[in-house]
């Protein structure tokens, strides 16, 4: 298969996108969005239904997360469980609304998880896997997890480093709560779109070797690789689940830095 060489990250937009406001807004900015995976697939080769847009509400007001509802938003990806378990008691009402939990997790907060979510995509730890095991069996419920691989090298980012995966798929069974779907990882935050699809390179081949040997019952479908800057690299790599915020809700107000608290700041200088 060839791929384009050229698509180019979209970082520097990050800031331009306008906040959506009405349920309108996010129905365009969910058919942009689209529009562009459709794009993707096709410079892919790829059919656009073997991509699902994750939308991604993280520091966004519940107020704004029921507009993305009304716009036809069934899942809902955030960052930290507490915020994410905070919205989920404020939209209840709503019933068919899942939530997907898209980043680290202290194993102490497996509990909340295990109320709640449908899926969690930064499982990083066997200790996590054993308490989300534990309160998952507790409340009668199972998850959809994804593996987070750390694909960038960056000390600053969490996940399994890629020589590590393997042992750890090899462990999963023994958690029978734990639907592993697949593998998930955040690129390199780099207007250098080489540097970027390197990234999602690696997770796809990733994927490839640990499909040689993985246990029975447990097929790694996904890929979760991708988000507002970088989703269309991502897909020509093999993505299967892009994780977008920003396109669909409008910028955050502060750099991603700031949410990301543990990664590099290098352009902050303190107030
Ligand atoms: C915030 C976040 C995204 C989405 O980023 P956007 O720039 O808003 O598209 C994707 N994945 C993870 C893990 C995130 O925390």
């Amino acid at each position: 298969m060839t791929l384009p060489d050229d698509t180019p990250t979209r970082h520097a937009q990050h800031g331009l996108y306008p906040e959506a406001l009405t349920v309108p807004d996010f129905e365009r900015n969910l058919a942009a969005v689209q529009a562009r995976i459709a794009a993707a697939c096709r410079r892919a080769g790829r059919d656009p239904a073997g991509v699902r847009l994750l939308p991604v509400s993280k520091t966004k007001p519940a107020s704004s997360l029921r507009l993305a509802h009304a716009a036809g938003c069934r899942m809902l990806g955030e960052n930290k469980v507490q915020e994410a378990h905070g919205k989920w008691q404020a939209l209840q009402d709503l019933g068919d609304l899942q939530w997907s939990v898209i980043g680290h997790l202290q194993t102490n907060k497996a509990r909340l998880v295990a109320r709640f979510a449908s899926e969690f995509q930064a499982l990083d730890s066997l200790r996590l896997a054993e308490a989300l095991e534990r309160r998952l069996q507790a409340e009668g419920r199972s998850l959809d997890v994804f593996v987070q691989v750390n694909t960038s090298g960056e000390a600053s980012k969490y996940g399994l480093a890629p020589e590590q995966v393997s042992d750890f798929i090899q462990a999963l069974p023994a958690f029978p709560a734990l639907r592993v779907r697949g593998l998930m990882t955040l690129a390199l935050f780099s207007s250098d779109a080489e540097r970027v699809r390197q990234c999602f390179v690696r997770l796809r081949q990733l994927r490839a070797r640990l499909r040689q040997d993985l246990p029975t019952g447990l097929a790694l479908d996904e890929l979760s690789m991708g988000m507002s800057g970088d989703f269309e690299i991502a897909i020509e790599e093999g993505a299967t689940v892009v994780r977008v915020g920003q396109a669909i809700f409008g910028a955050r107000p502060l750099p991603d830095s700031h949410y990301w608290p543990d990664q590099p700041r290098p352009q902050e200088t303190p107030a």
